[in-house]
């Protein structure tokens, strides 16, 4: 008899037995069912957490439930960080680390009034998708490998992070890859953010995010008129940025999202600001953004400058001053399309029937990825919509495919202990 030649790569044929033959094991098969016979206690969980509020930079209060959840589901060295990151462990046999992690935190101020409810399967109010969707997920994962002691091989850490959102600038996901006992043991990570399960994030997008600030003497509209005023630079630099040309490929947008400045209609402001957004899925078209951004503030103060000047003494100090301020930086980056982590969540896709495309968009994923580090993001399951607003919902119908889903990924990734 002819030996077969062993095959020494994990090929595609392999990773797809692989998950086949996890997915028939019998606690697969159980915590699955159980999967669907939770599903008021997940609605429930994703209720209770959504009505703690979450602003950026305040996520102490979900912190501490997530906290007390992940110690009641029996995880082991359950504690926060530096930064308040939840952390809790299940270990594994071997000293590679695989990270399953969901943000905490949302974009609205502490001061949004947080009417969460439910009618049947649709969940609704601020946040209850994005991302008590994705700590919901992270719960019942974290009790699926508990409750069925399901095998795996590495080290599973199970993390609430904070800052994902906005001005957070991805500072919980920052903190665990600059932390010395994490960064080298994390051998893949899986980002569980929002609803659905139609896609797999293996592109980062990147952004850049900048407060340009003006500044003037100020005065009385009335008896210091032709002092050289800060709105109108703001305004006249929206106007010539607003104009720059911005290519389809890559892909490239920017935003003017918040403007602010004066104190009354019958004052010449003292400052204004406004905030920008930029972002491309190349970095060096955020570079040239960058640049045209700063071209369009310095030519509005010089015109300012300009249309002032002869109310003023013509060897006076230019009155203006200008300021832009980074308050934004998320790298970018993509996977390889031959990752072993993409193509794992494309065995898992395959077998469990469901399909995915493959998406570039900003996540905490953004950063192992910015690092060369095998990661993805995908959805908690379901279906969600309106996030970042007020009227935000999720319907729980289908959220056990997306369980299933996370499940065989994740073991696959930390491989059988047996
Ligand atoms: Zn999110």
């Amino acid at each position: 008899m002819t030996s077969v030649p062993h095959i020494s790569s994990e090929s595609a044929i392999t990773i797809s037995d692989e998950v086949a033959r996890l997915a028939a094991s019998a606690e697969v098969i159980s915590a699955i069912e159980w999967f669907r016979d939770q599903e008021s206690e997940f609605a429930r969980w994703q209720l209770e957490l959504a009505r703690i509020p979450a602003p950026p930079f305040g996520e102490i209060a979900r912190a501490d439930w997530l906290a007390e959840r992940f110690r009641a589901l029996g995880l082991l060295k359950v504690h926060k960080d530096g930064v308040g990151n939840v952390l809790g462990s299940n270990p594994g046999r071997s000293s590679a680390v695989v990270c399953v992690s969901a943000h905490l935190d949302t974009v609205f101020p502490a001061s949004t009034p947080l009417n969460i409810r439910q009618q049947g399967r649709k969940l609704s109010g601020p946040g209850i998708s994005d991302n008590a969707s994705g700590i919901t997920s992270l719960l019942a994962i974290a009790a699926a490998f508990e409750n069925f002691k399901l095998p795996h091989m590495a080290s599973l850490l199970f993390i609430g992070n904070v800052g994902e959102e906005g001005e957070g600038d991805l500072r919980g996901m920052r903190y665990i890859f600059s932390d010395p006992r994490w960064k080298d043991s994390i051998q893949a990570s899986v980002v569980l953010d929002g609803a659905g399960t139609d896609t797999i994030v293996s592109e980062a997008l990147g952004s850049r995010r900048f407060e340009v600030t003006v500044r003037g003497p100020g005065g009385h509209s009335w008896s210091d008129f032709g002092t050289s005023n800060p709105i109108v630079v703001i305004g006249r630099a929206i106007h010539l940025f607003s104009q720059t040309r911005v290519s389809t490929s890559p892909k490239t947008t920017f935003n003017v999202g918040v403007i602010r400045g004066g104190t009354s209609v019958n004052s010449i402001p003292e400052s204004a600001t406004m905030r920008v957004d930029l972002r491309s899925s190349s970095p060096s078209e955020i570079e040239r953004l960058e640049l045209e951004l700063r071209r369009a503030l310095e030519q509005a103060l010089q015109e300012e400058e300009t249309r002032t000047a002869p109310s003023r003494n013509s060897n006076r100090r230019p009155e203006l001053n200008s300021e832009m301020v980074v308050i934004g930086d998320r790298p970018g980056g993509e996977l390889a399309s031959d990752a072993r982590i993409l193509r794992i969540a494309r065995a898992v896709d395959a077998h469990i029937g469901n399909d995915a495309h493959i998406q570039r968009a900003s996540t905490d994923a953004n950063i192992p990825i910015s690092m060369g580090r095998e990661a993805i993001a995908v959805g908690a399951g379901g279906s969600g919509g309106g996030a970042h607003t007020l009227q935000e919902w999720f319907d729980t119908t289908g959220r056990e495919l997306a369980l299933e889903r996370i499940l065989l990924i994740l073991m696959c990734l930390a491989g059988d202990a047996k």
